[in-house]
């Protein structure tokens, strides 16, 4: 249990220095937990150690343990990073704070529905398909200026950034240039990139969110 104390500790420092030799500031980092498929008492070791910020990216799990954690853990915020269908989008709207994977117009329009209905109007990111690879989600890098200006436009959702999953088989530095690339010509400033094998390359391109789950928890299991 201590083990994941000691890697939240060793994860922040080393996201600190990365972020500083890069000219980043460090306080611009937040790192998200991801405690996808990992046992409830490792997710309370983090939370103890007084971590507050967790990705799970399937919203039938994180109903299964998160209403009764939030409830204990004050302060706690709760990041949707995987794919959402538009019959899930109430429930993910009345769990999580932040949406980090709307990629579609019938997404869009579904959370907007839902974020009117309940009153709670959270911050979205848009998920780009940067490595343009057919089995991975994410609006196409073609499409994502437009895509992006009718969450806003139409939709009126609160656009904060971009998120984006390499190709796992390659370098993921180039990748990460090019969505803040996309972000930056968007005038959108936050970028949710970098897992547990690439999160300090995503710190150097910029990152604002990194999404850690095994270099914190361990092996899923
Ligand atoms: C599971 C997951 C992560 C964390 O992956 P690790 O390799 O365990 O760090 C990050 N982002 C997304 C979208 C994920 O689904």
């Amino acid at each position: 249990m201590s083990d994941v104390s000691a890697n939240l500790t060793e994860i922040q420092a080393r996201i600190t220095k990365r972020a500083k030799k890069w000219g980043e500031d460090p306080d611009t980092v937040t790192l998200i937990a991801v405690s996808k498929q990992q046992p409830i008492d490792r997710v309370e070791a983090a939370l103890e150690a007084g971590h507050r910020v967790y990705g799970e990216n399937r919203v039938q799990e994180a109903q299964g343990k998160w209403p009764e954690l939030k409830e204990k853990y004050d302060g706690t915020e709760l990041h949707l990073i995987g794919p959402l269908q538009s019959n899930k989008a109430k429930d993910a709207v009345a769990l999580f704070d932040v949406i980090q994977t709307v990629d579609r117009p019938k997404i869009a329009r579904a959370l907007a529905d839902e974020m009117k209905k309940s009153g709670r109007n959270l911050p979205v990111y848009i998920q780009i398909n940067i490595g343009a690879e057919d089995q991975k989600a994410g609006i196409d890098i073609a499409d994502a200026d437009a895509f992006i200006a009718e969450c806003r436009d139409v939709h009126g959702l609160d656009v904060q950034g971009l998120m984006c999953i390499p190709p796992a088989e390659e370098q993921p530095a180039p990748f990460f240039a090019l969505l803040g690339k996309i972000a930056k010509r968007n005038g959108l400033s936050k970028l949710s990139m970098g897992m547990s094998s690439d999160y300090e390359i995503a710190v150097q391109f910029g990152a604002s969110l990194v999404r850690v789950g095994t270099g914190v928890f361990g092996a899923r299991g």
